[in-house]
């Protein structure tokens, strides 16, 4: 094939450009459901393969050596990774490969910048050139090749605003995102502390460092004689806007970490769009957008179910022993029986309503539970589970390990469908699931999860609550339900406690 054929105003790499967002566009769209999501995934990555492709052929890129060292190296460390990681730690392997995604915007944002300031002397021959157009132009005839306008970006005096403005915007944003979510992973995977941490007046420094970054790109924009002065300039807002991202995360507390990863996901989608539009590269645009709209409407969803504002969340410093509610330390009474007066309970109940939760997660309790809810059947049991959208520790959580156990989808119910149910059930049972059924979020006003929807398990005739202890969840914050006279703890790992109690019903 004529390599002129994958020049970038081309008909095959625009077609090829579209089959490959248009795998983005319907693998996401077959994410929306648990039975599809994994098709879902396959076609994008094969969406990704081909636009990754066709941007290195038409390129044509200088060391091929190092590109195949690169995906092979990335690829290596990717396949193990995803073998490796287990769906708890799932947020944090999301905040790391978000963050190398904004990083490499924010290089590509570089490198493509001094591409113009290392201004050729050949400015003198090329006459007024203002756009990427009038560069082709200049390009078509002569010994240069489109594949090389990278390199004859220098022969420019100046950078033009279309391309300058999304350049530093993908570096600023990028480099936030970078840095963002290197905190978030940190403090997900506690090597650094997940509590909310920050410096006297912290608002006002970040303040002072979005307004430096500003004046910054106002001063590269309209100054076209910075010479010498323009990269080490650029160089100071790439340093500001890392500043600048680890000042906003580290102040935000390990529990509110999924909402920010999403937050900084839809940022790193949104400079990967700039990078498209100062590159010109449609792949880039659309998979950019796709990105940073799909990570803004999660992360206003998760808002949503926690009833907190994003701004609430990123400002609040919520998690703050301060915030933590009064009395968590306290000793209360409270009810406990053991596995064995649990089955007897459920094995005699008309209906059953399971909560999970992160524990269940964590316990891998899911093929357990499955177990017992077959076994409830066999007795006439009606079974169903109440799906809270941030239970666990991200949304969808729940719904993943129970369909990887087979658990009927139609049984999953949400929030808005089980809470009327919950009233007439026999028993619910909480495995591993805290906040999300905390009544304090309905009663408590001065409690900081007051407002959020949950789960409504303190309606049921009877609670059953499978966990470890009488520790707090994530949020750090005693469960009154936990205390409620309906209520028995069953104390123990989760998936140990639903084995014992499937053994039990089997004798039953
Ligand atoms: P929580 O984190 O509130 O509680 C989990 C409970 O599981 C703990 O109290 C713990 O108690 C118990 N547990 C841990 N390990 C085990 C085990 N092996 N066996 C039995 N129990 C165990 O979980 P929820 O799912 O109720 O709530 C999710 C939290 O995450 C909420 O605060 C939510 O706001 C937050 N969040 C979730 C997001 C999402 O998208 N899902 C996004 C942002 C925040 P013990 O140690 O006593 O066993």
């Amino acid at each position: 094939m004529p390599l002129a054929a994958l020049a970038p105003d081309s008909g095959l790499v625009g077609l090829l450009y579209i089959v490959s967002f248009s795998l983005f566009i319907y693998g996401l769209r077959l994410g929306t459901h648990p039975t599809t999501a994994r098709r879902g995934n396959g076609l994008a990555a094969v969406g990704m393969a081909i636009a990754v492709i066709t941007t290195l052929l038409l390129q044509g890129i200088g060391n091929w050596g190092l590109i195949f060292a690169g995906i092979l190296i990335g690829s290596i460390i990717g396949a193990v990774a995803s073998k490796r990681v287990k769906m708890t730690e799932m947020p944090q392997m999301v905040a790391l490969y978000n963050g190398l995604g904004g990083g490499a915007i924010a290089l590509i944002a570089w490198s493509e910048y001094r591409h113009w300031v290392h201004i050729d002397k050949a400015l003198s021959t090329s006459g007024e050139i203002t756009s990427r157009q009038d560069l082709r132009e200049l390009v078509e005839g002569s010994h240069l090749s489109i594949k090389v306008i990278p390199e004859t970006f220098q022969i420019f005096g100046s950078v033009p605003l279309e391309v300058l403005i999304p350049t530093l915007f993908a570096m600023v944003v990028g480099s936030i995102s970078f840095w963002g979510s290197n905190v978030a992973f940190g403090k997900l995977q506690e090597l650094i502390p997940s509590q909310p941490m920050g410096l006297p007046g912290q608002k006002v420094i970040n303040g002072l460092l979005l307004i430096g970054i500003i004046i910054g790109g106002v001063v590269l924009g309209v100054n076209n004689d910075l010479g010498d002065l323009s990269q080490p300039l650029f160089i100071a807002m790439l340093v500001a806007a890392a500043f600048l991202g680890v000042m906003v995360v580290l102040p935000i507390g390990g529990a509110d970490m999924p909402v920010v990863i999403s937050l900084l996901n839809a940022f790193t989608g949104l400079s990967a769009a700039a990078a498209g539009i100062a590159l010109e590269n449609t792949a880039l645009i659309v998979g950019g957008t796709l990105v940073g709209s799909s990570g803004t409407i999660l992360t206003l969803e998760m808002a949503t179910a926690m009833n907190r504002s994003v701004a609430n969340i990123l400002f609040a410093g919520f998690g703050s022993p301060a915030g933590a509610g009064a009395g968590s330390q306290e000793e209360r009474p409270h009810r406990s029986m053991t596995a064995q007066d649990a089955a007897i309970q459920l094995a005699y109940a008309d209906s059953v309503v399971v909560v999970p939760g992160y524990g269940l997660a964590v316990a891998q309790a899911q093929h357990a539970v499955r177990e017992m809810a077959d076994e409830l059947e066999k007795k006439g049991v009606s079974v169903g589970y109440a799906i809270h959208p941030v239970a666990g520790r991200m949304p969808g959580h729940m719904n993943v390990l129970l369909a990887e156990a087979d658990v009927p989808y139609e049984q999953l119910k949400e929030m808005d469908e089980i809470n009327p149910e919950l009233p007439q059930t026999d028993v619910c049972v909480v495995i591993g699931a805290n906040d999300v059924t905390n009544p304090a979020a309905k009663t408590d006003e001065s409690s900081p999860i007051y407002g959020m929807p949950i789960i409504e398990a303190d309606e049921a005739q009877q609670v059953l609550v499978l966990k470890r202890s009488m520790s707090p969840g994530f949020a750090g914050i005693d469960n009154d339900l936990f205390y409620h006279p309906k209520t028995s703890m069953v104390f123990g790992d989760a998936k140990q406690t639903v084995s014992d109690i499937v053994s039990e019903l089997g004798e039953l």
